[in-house]
C-alpha cells in the first residue's frame, strides 16, 4: 500500500462516494449512504468537525479518521475527484492533511496517464515503459519515507497523480501488462527519474542538482538512424525572448528567492553570459552582469530564476540553451534564449519514449536505452 498526500493544510474538504461509505475513528464508525457528500472542517488544533450532506453536525472528533468505501472496488470522492483505496485525514495546527492509501498498482494507474498520455495504439510501449518507471520510482519512495506520514506527493514534486480521472483503458492495460515489474540493477530497483523532452541528449544528475544519481543515469544521445526520438515534440526546440525591462523584472523577482542575502537594486542589464556547460551541453553556470554587479546562477536554479515573460509557464523549459543578446547603442534591448527540450532532462525522455514506441521499439528497449545497464524484472 502506498500513501499519497492529496491535501495538506486545508481548512475544510468535502468527501463522499457514489456507494455506501464510512468514517472510522479509533473507537467508532459513522455510516454514510450512497451518494452522501460530507464536509470535514478543521476545528482548530487536533479537532475535525464532520458535517453531513444537510449540514448537520455528525461528530466532532480529535486526531485521525479514515474514510472507507463499503463496497469492493468503489471509489471515494475527495473534492472534485474520485480515488481508489481509502483516505486517512488528520487535523494538525496548520489545517487538515489528507492521505490516499491504495495499492501500488492502482496508484500507477492514476499516474501514467498524467505523465505520458492516456491513449494507446502505437504509443502503447511508451505507456508500459512509463508504468514500469513510475512503479519503480514509487517503490523506492516507500522505502525512503518510512517515518513520514506519507510516501509521495500528488504533484510533480514526485509524480502527478489524479486518482481515477488519470486512468483510461489503455493505461490500465499498460499497468496490468507490466504488473510488478521494475527497472533494476542487481535485482534492486533504481531511481527512475524522467522528464518531458531531452531535446536530443539526456542530462547527468550533477548538471541539474549539482550532485546525486546512480550509475544508470548517464548522458545519452536520444537518437536513432540520424533522427532524435523526441524530434516530434513541440519543445524539442524553443525560443524565449524578453524585453530587457521584463528580463530584469523577472530576474529581480526570483533571484533573491535563491540568494536571499542579496538585497537592493539590480540596476541596468549589461550582459548575460554562459560561464560553463555540463557534459550534455546544458548550462551549469550563467552570469547576469548589471550596473550593480555580476550575479551567478547555477544548474537547475537557472530555470526557476529566468522564468518566462508570459508568467503562464512555471519556469524556463530547460537549461539546454544558447543566449543571444540584441544590443542597440551599447544597451541590451532584448534577451533571446534559444533552447532544447523541456524538463530537467535526467533519465527517460518521455517524448523520446513515445517516439521509440512509434518506431516499433518495445518497452524493454525503451527503458534500457534511458537507464544504462539495467534490466526489467518482476519483483512481486
Ligand atoms: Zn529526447
Amino acid at each position: 500500500v502506498v500513501r499519497v498526500a492529496i491535501q495538506t493544510h486545508v481548512a475544510e474538504i468535502t468527501a463522499g462516494s457514489d456507494h455506501r461509505w464510512q468514517v472510522r475513528t479509533a473507537t467508532t464508525a459513522f455510516a454514510a449512504g450512497a451518494g452522501a457528500r460530507w464536509r470535514f472542517v478543521h476545528g482548530g488544533g487536533r479537532t475535525i468537525r464532520i458535517l453531513d450532506t444537510a449540514g448537520q453536525l455528525v461528530a466532532e472528533v480529535g486526531g485521525e479518521i479514515a474514510l472507507h468505501p463499503m463496497d469492493r472496488g468503489a471509489t471515494v470522492w475527495l473534492g472534485p475527484r474520485a480515488y481508489r483505496g481509502y483516505f486517512v485525514m488528520a487535523a494538525r495546527d496548520g489545517g487538515l492533511a489528507v492521505v490516499n492509501r491504495l495499492l501500488l498498482e492502482d496508484y500507477v494507474k492514476g499516474v501514467i496517464g498524467n505523465e505520458i498520455g492516456r491513449s494507446g495504439g502505437d504509443r502503447f510501449e511508451a505507456l508500459k515503459a512509463q508504468a514500469v518507471a513510475a512503479r519503480s520510482y514509487a517503490y523506492l519512495k516507500l522505502a525512503s519515507r518510512k517515518t513520514d506520514p506519507f510516501d509521495l506527493h500528488h504533484s510533480d514534486r514526485d509524480q502527478v497523480y489524479t486518482g481515477v480521472s488519470g486512468e483510461s483503458p489503455a493505461v490500465a492495460e499498460a499497468v496490468d501488462a507490466t504488473a510488478g515489474e521494475m527497472v533494476t540493477q542487481a535485482r534492486t530497483p533504481v531511481e527512475t527519474l524522467y522528464s518531458a523532452c531531452c531535446g536530443g541528449k539526456t542530462a547527468l544528475p550533477g548538471e541539474v542538482w549539482g550532485a546525486g544519481g546512480g550509475r544508470h543515469l548517464v548522458s545519452r544521445h536520444d537518437r536513432h538512424r540520424g533522427r532524435d526520438h523526441c524530434a516530434h515534440s513541440r519543445h524539442y526546440r524553443w525560443r524565449v525572448s524578453y524585453e530587457t525591462d521584463t528580463f530584469m523584472a523577472v530576474f529581480a523577482t526570483h533571484y533573491p528567492r535563491f540568494h536571499p542575502t542579496r538585497g537592493g537594486s539590480f540596476g541596468e542589464l549589461r550582459d548575460v553570459r554562459i560561464v560553463d556547460r555540463g557534459p550534455s551541453g546544458r548550462v551549469t553556470e550563467l552570469e547576469v552582469r548589471t550596473t550593480t554587479g555580476a550575479f551567478r546562477l547555477t544548474n537547475d536554479t537557472i530555470r526557476w530564476v529566468l522564468r518566462q515573460p508570459t508568467g503562464a509557464k512555471p519556469g524556463l523549459f530547460s537549461t539546454y540553451f544558447d543566449v543571444r543578446l540584441e544590443r542597440r547603442g551599447g544597451r541590451v534591448r532584448r534577451v533571446h534564449l534559444e533552447g532544447r527540450g523541456y524538463g530537467h532532462g535526467v533519465g527517460m525522455c518521455q517524448e523520446g519514449a513515445v517516439g521509440m514506441s512509434k518506431d516499433g521499439f518495445g518497452y524493454h528497449d525503451i527503458l534500457s536505452h534511458y537507464y544504462a545497464d539495467t534490466e526489467v524484472r518482476r519483483l512481486y
